[in-house]
C-alpha cells in the first residue's frame, strides 16, 4: 500500500513495527507491534500517532492502556444501582483529535497528498461518533455540530504538533520502548 515502504524505511524498527495481520497494538515476541489490520497504512499511522501522544508509562501497554470510560458507582436508590461504566468527559474524543493531527503530519511526511490526508481525517472524525464520550463533545444539537468542533480541535492540534515535534517525540518513544524491551529480554534470559 502507498507509503508502507517509507514507513518501514524512515520510521519503523525491528522493535517498533507494523502488525499487518492484527488489529490490536501491544508487545508480542519482543517488539511493540502496531495493529494495522483492516485499513493498512492509515490504521498503522493512527497507531503510531497514539504512541507519539501517549504518556511514557503506557507506551508498551496493550492498546496503550486506553479505556475511555470511568467506572462510577450510582446511589443504591438509582434505577440501575451498582457499577455502571459511564464517560464523564470528552477526553477520549479530544485525544483522538490530537492523534488525527499527529497522523496527518506522518502521512504528509511519507508523501500522502493533502487531499488524501484530509480524507483520512474526515474518515476518522466520522468514526468518533461511535465513541462512548461523543455525547460529551460540545455541539449538543447535532452530530454535524460535534464533527465541526472536532475539525476545529484538529486544526488547533496541528499548530501544536508540527512535523519536527512529531518526529522528535516518535524517536524519543522508540528509544524508550526499545530500552524497556531490552531490559525485559535480559530479565527473561536464563
Ligand atoms: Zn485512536
Amino acid at each position: 500500500m502507498f507509503g508502507s515502504e517509507r514507513l518501514e524505511q524512515d520510521w519503523l524498527t525491528h522493535r517498533v513495527c507494523a502488525a499487518w495481520d492484527d488489529a490490536r497494538s501491544g508487545v508480542r515476541d519482543g517488539a511493540l507491534r502496531l495493529g494495522a489490520h483492516c485499513m493498512g497504512v492509515p490504521m498503522l499511522v493512527h497507531e503510531m500517532g497514539h504512541l507519539v501522544e501517549i504518556d511514557d508509562r503506557r507506551a508498551t501497554e496493550n492498546d496503550f492502556g486506553l479505556r475511555y470510560k470511568r467506572v462510577v458507582r450510582l446511589p443504591p436508590t438509582s434505577y440501575s444501582s451498582g457499577i455502571y461504566p459511564q464517560p464523564l468527559t470528552a477526553q477520549g474524543v479530544e485525544r483522538e483529535c490530537r492523534v488525527i493531527a499527529i497522523s496527518v503530519r506522518i502521512l504528509g511526511a511519507i508523501g500522502w497528498p493533502p487531499e488524501a490526508q484530509w480524507a483520512d481525517m474526515e474518515n476518522t472524525i466520522a468514526a468518533l461518533r461511535h465513541m462512548d464520550d461523543w455525547c460529551n463533545v460540545p455541539g449538543r444539537r447535532s452530530d454535524e455540530a460535534r464533527s465541526e468542533w472536532c475539525r476545529r480541535k484538529v486544526s488547533r492540534d496541528l499548530v501544536q504538533w508540527p512535523l519536527e515535534r512529531v518526529r522528535a517525540e516518535w524517536w524519543r518513544k522508540v528509544v524508550l520502548v526499545t530500552k524497556r524491551l531490552e531490559r525485559a529480554d535480559r530479565r527473561a534470559a536464563p
